[in-house]
């Protein structure tokens, strides 16, 4: 089958900073040095520009995962601009598209079922959808949105505005322009496209399957320690809508934290998440299913031992579904108990106030009343 014309614009971006990044900075820093500030830029501006992908344009914008203020959906338009991985629109469309139609290879844009290289880089090289590129159908919600039209309408000046404007203002105050440029603007760019590619290409490929095997998906700690938190991706894709990924306190998902301590202070609210035995109930189909396969596999006549493994998860699903019903029964009457306190509370003082001005009110009244009576 012939293969699609090859992007030019993307090839020749991709060569040229991917050069620069592996012969340029070498050179530069063997030749005159990085100084520790231009160092820690690079560090902080990989971390910022990385998240604005992670929690900007995947959690906000394509799943609705929470709610921003207009100054976060401002800085994470400019941070995710500064990655080159093209408008918010465009991102979240593409990524809507692969949740929908995840590995199927004529539709997914980035289906891991045609390989490690297509996935992570090779469909951003050639014309494979041309048809749909300028199709936002799928993004209609974010179409209304005007941070998102802004950054869309604008990018091209964001993006040259951002990246040179930022590395080249602090590579003048540092001394040289030349050098933060190399390093926190190019090889920059160069380090978030691979954790971000890695993100459809690895966690694709490499990790376990603990929610679901409907599609290839993994969730790998490893690789969510490079894609800030974007490694549990099997979770990821069972329940696209939660603002977490590691749904465990310890697991390594900066992007979470900071969705979460943002909304401590009131910049994020409506954070989702799934229900906590649906999450359960998914990983219990999982290991059903998992000890099945190696009860058919050792065992020379199973299926008496199947189907006692079967009742016991029938039972064990009932009574999770027991469990968290009473759980949720429990928390609403404690939630009504605690709003009657607060009723109650409210009431006592309002009774207070009112037995107060009574009082007083009786008493200039009395004194009144009680005057003695001057002859007209
Ligand atoms: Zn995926
Ligand atoms: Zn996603």
């Amino acid at each position: 089958m012939k293969k699609p014309p090859i992007i030019v614009f993307n090839v020749v971006l991709f060569t040229v900073l991917t050069l620069i990044s592996v012969i340029g900075v070498p050179y530069w820093a063997l030749t005159y040095g990085f100084n520790t500030f231009e160092i820690v830029t690079t560090v902080v501006l990989f971390f910022f520009t990385g998240m604005s992908i992670t929690a900007g344009y995947h959690r906000l914008w394509s799943h609705k995962a929470y709610e921003a203020n207009a100054l976060v959906k401002f800085v994470l338009a400019v941070g995710g601009a500064m990655t080159l991985q093209n408008s918010i629109l465009h991102w979240a469309s593409d990524h809507r598209v692969h949740h929908r139609h995840v590995d199927v290879n004529d539709k997914d844009p980035y289906s891991a079922k045609r390989g490690f290289w297509f996935s992570h880089i090779g469909w951003m090289l050639r014309e494979y959808q041309a048809e749909r590129y300028t199709d936002y159908s799928n993004c209609r919600d974010l179409q209304k949105d005007k941070i998102v039209m802004w950054q869309h309408n604008y990018y091209v000046p964001i993006v040259l505005v951002s990246n040179i404007a930022i590395t080249a203002l602090l590579g003048y105050l540092n001394g040289s322009v030349l050098g933060m440029m190399l390093l926190a603007g190019i090889c920059r760019i160069v380090l978030v496209h691979h954790v971000t590619f890695f993100i459809n290409s690895l966690c694709h490929i490499w990790g376990k399957q603990p929610y679901t095997d409907c599609n290839t998906a993994k969730d790998n700690g490893i690789l969510a320690l490079f894609t800030f938190g974007e490694g549990y991706h099997n979770y990821h894709h069972i329940f696209e809508y939660d603002y977490r990924n590691g749904i465990k306190w310890w697991h390594y998902d900066p992007t979470k934290w900071v969705i979460k301590a943002l909304s401590l202070i009131g910049w994020t609210k409506n954070l989702r998440k799934c229900p906590e035995d649906k999450i359960q109930q998914a990983k219990f189909a999982m290991q059903l299913q998992f000890a099945k396969e190696k009860l058919e596999h050792r065992y020379p006549n199973p299926e008496e031992v199947i189907a006692k493994l079967e009742a016991e998860y029938e039972l064990l699903v009932a009574k999770c579904n027991e469990y968290y019903l009473s759980k949720k029964r429990l928390m609403r009457i404690q939630q009504r108990q605690l709003k009657r306190t607060v009723d109650s509370i409210d009431m006592h003082t309002k009774c207070e106030e009112l037995k107060a001005a009574f009082q007083a009110q009786k008493m200039r009244f009395n004194s009144l009343a009680s005057m003695p009576l001057q002859p007209v």
